[in-house]
């Protein structure tokens, strides 16, 4: 009688862990709670990091650990900085009356590339998503409260994405920000953008035309 034929192992596109070293798999493991990294990205730049170009490696870590003592949100829209005020924040030509809302500072960073906003901004670092658990205590909310209540803003934009998270938020943020400043002229940016995506990856022109095209929200 014959033996039963051995099962092929399957060829896997990533290396398997027996065929890695202990730590190599510890920083793959690691690498791969980062956002925007999946398995094989993960891979390849632990790959990269340690065997490849193993002398990026150490520039890296040390621009890391320096900026993790430094780079901290700005005490008032909460962007990046590494004194109490952002550079936008500071800068005492911007028009204070005209706060931009952003989910994220890249977001931010877009709008600025642009040069189509001239106020300030305020970074909700996020935006509500029941299904991941992201409710308004998790959002950069405290502040922006404090500052409807005592800054001299007359106009709100809320350039978030087109999604039905974003949707979602921006009827958040609209009903916090009427309940706090019943006048305020609230206006959401929109057309220009594709659906389903974010403003990080936008091009200028596009960027410009969605801010030149906001509408008032709730019309
Ligand atoms: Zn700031």
């Amino acid at each position: 009688m014959n033996p039963p034929c051995p099962k092929r192992r399957q060829a896997s596109p990533f290396l398997g862990s027996k065929n890695v070293t202990p730590h190599f798999e510890k920083v793959r493991q690691l690498l791969r709670q980062l956002p925007g990294l999946g398995h094989r990205s993960a891979e390849r730049l632990a790959l990269f990091l340690l065997v490849e170009k193993p002398e990026k490696l150490q520039p890296i870590i040390e621009a890391l650990e320096q900026a993790s003592k430094v780079v901290h949100r700005c005490a008032r829209c909460g962007s990046l900085t590494e004194t109490d005020l952002c550079e936008v924040c500071a800068d005492v030509k911007r028009e204070s009356h005209s706060l931009c809302i952003v989910e994220q500072v890249p977001d931010l960073m877009a709008i600025e590339r642009s040069q189509a906003h001239r106020g300030t901004y305020h970074v909700l670092h996020g935006r509500l998503s029941p299904i991941n658990g992201v409710g308004p205590d998790n959002l950069n909310l405290n502040s922006l409260e404090k500052r409807l209540q005592t800054e001299p803003i007359t106009e709100v934009v809320l350039a978030l994405g087109n999604d039905i998270e974003a949707e979602a938020t921006c009827h958040y943020l609209h009903e916090l920000i009427l309940g706090i400043q019943p006048k305020m002229k609230v206006s959401r940016i929109g057309f220009g953008l594709p659906s389903g995506s974010g403003l990080t990856f936008a091009d200028v022109a596009t960027l410009r035309s969605a801010l030149e095209g906001r509408r008032n929200v709730g019309t």
